[in-house]
């Protein structure tokens, strides 16, 4: 059988690696617009902070495909057509310019998002840039060196990612959003306070209500940037806005959503036979319309992979919705989240509540060295937990993939309550700080009068 992949990062690789696992004796074949595939873009921002020495170093690639003779891959090959009737694909071979058709038995569209420029006016003064793609981080890296002030435009987590970045190496950062509070799409308002809080006590200048309207170039190499508040000057403006996934050679074959994503089903097939996407491009519909959690992560683009090569293979397996796990360094402090904040619940049309704890951790034995603040959300009619936030000194970050797989799983406030967390010698408390979130939780619906607890599994 003839597998043909579209996209050569997270999820088409990742794909590869799985079919050669499956069937080894299967020809695969990868397709990448970019010189340099398997780019990882989640590390940019170790790159920009020096953490990441070689931009070569940001990359995604397994062993068994490298060395695998079944599996060639092509770079610099943009696909430009698809015909789902004919299993054919139009592709641009970049260094030569020549176009030719390829046949295919199954297809895997893993093409990802990128970003699009907004139609500001200036945009495409070379002082404003864009970070998604090797050739732009080697640029951007470029004018950080030498350049001193920068601004960042869009405070979602790739916004906050850059900011804190920069920061990190010492520069004079700004950052703009056009929302009322930073990242709020993202953390929700509690977390959003906090992390305004981290990013000013840092030295980072927060602009939020702000609107770009220009940015205009000056000889003595300011680069000005109007909104509809004030004038600002930077050296360089970063645009972290404005994601756009790459499926523009789909139109017409494949169902899309309204902003281009290809919708799947939970078995990631798309509209046409033989056609699987994955990753950052699509869009999974489950039945269940409150388990659609959009979001553009590798850790769901590798699951993704799985899933569809499995379901290629002749298996019905679906994709489990993900809980959007996530967490970020702060200084010197951590935030890791999943699931919903209780913003999101609530656009959802979840009746839902949020019960908050704050308390020492870790204590060696009486002695306080840290402390966690935990935002629980859940369902009250169900009592199902919906989203847990965590920020402390220490990196507590994994405690919340315990709450991700019992969200998974459909627990309760009460499964929580109970839940046996490992207890750490030499930290003095043995019950954990979810734990105690949970048990507010339990408190606070027995004093409204909903004292009905749930247990998943008695
Ligand atoms: C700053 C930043 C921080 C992030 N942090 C995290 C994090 O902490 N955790 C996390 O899980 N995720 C994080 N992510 C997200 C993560 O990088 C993406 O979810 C992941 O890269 C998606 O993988 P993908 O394979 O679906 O798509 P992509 O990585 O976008 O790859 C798609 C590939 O397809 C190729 N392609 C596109 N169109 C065509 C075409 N027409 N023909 C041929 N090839 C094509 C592209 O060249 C590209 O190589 C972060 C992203 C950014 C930008």
């Amino acid at each position: 059988m003839k597998i043909v992949i579209i996209g050569g990062s997270h999820a088409g690789m990742m794909a590869a690696d799985e079919i050669l696992r499956c069937d080894p004796d299967n020809e695969v074949e990868i397709y990448d617009r970019n010189k340099v595939s398997s780019f990882a873009a989640e590390d940019i921002s170790a790159y920009i902070r020096g953490d990441v020495d070689f931009l070569t170093d940001l990359h995604f690639d397994t062993e068994m495909v490298k060395n695998s003779q079944r599996v060639r891959i092509f770079q610099a090959h943009s696909v430009v057509g698809l015909d789902t009737k004919f299993h054919q694909l139009t592709i641009v071979n970049k260094k030569t310019s020549q176009t030719f058709v390829r046949s295919y038995d199954k297809l895997i569209i893993a093409s990802g998002a990128t970003n699009r420029l907004p139609l500001i006016p200036g945009v495409e003064n070379e002082n404003v840039l864009v970070a998604r793609s090797y050739r732009q981080v080697e640029v951007l890296k470029e004018k950080m060196n030498s350049n001193h002030k920068i601004t960042v435009i869009g405070a979602g987590r790739a916004g906050l990612e850059f900011a804190l970045a920069a920061r990190k190496i010492n520069k004079d950062v700004q950052i703009f959003d056009k929302d009322e509070s930073l990242a709020i799409h993202y953390v929700g308002e509690k977390v959003s306070g906090w992390l305004q809080e981290q990013m000013k006590e840092n030295g980072i200048s927060v602009r939020t209500q702000i609107n770009v309207e220009e940015f205009q170039q000056q000889k003595d190499g300011q680069l000005v940037i109007k909104t509809d508040q004030e004038n600002l000057t930077t050296n360089i403006a970063i645009l972290a806005f404005g994601f756009v996934p790459n499926t523009v050679f789909v139109q017409n074959e494949l169902e899309t959503s309204l902003d281009g994503l290809i919708c799947v089903n939970k078995y990631l097939e798309t509209s046409a036979p033989d056609v699987y996407a994955i990753g950052d491009c699509v869009s999974v519909k489950f039945g269940n319309e409150k388990k659609v959690l959009r979001t553009r992560l590798a850790t769901r683009a590798l699951r993704q992979a799985f899933v569809a090569v499995h379901n290629i293979f002749g298996q019905k397996l679906s994709f489990v919705p993900m809980q959007k796990t996530s967490g970020l360094g702060v200084f010197d402090k951590w935030f890791a989240q999943t699931g919903m904040t209780l913003e999101n619940a609530l656009k959802n049309e979840f009746t839902a509540n949020l019960v908050s704890y704050e308390g020492p951790w870790i204590q060696e034995y009486g002695e306080i060295s840290s402390r966690v603040v935990v935002h629980l959300t859940y369902d009250i009619p169900s009592r199902k937990l919906l989203g847990v936030q965590i920020m402390c000194n220490r990196n507590v970050s994994q405690y919340v993939s315990i709450v991700a797989v019992m969200i998974q799983n459909e627990n309760t406030i009460d499964d929580l309550a109970q839940a046996d967390i490992l207890y750490e010698q030499g930290n003095g408390m043995p019950l954990n700080f979810l734990n105690f979130v949970a048990q507010r939780a339990v408190r606070f619906e027995e004093k409204q009068g909903r004292g009905h607890p749930r247990i998943t599994i008695e």
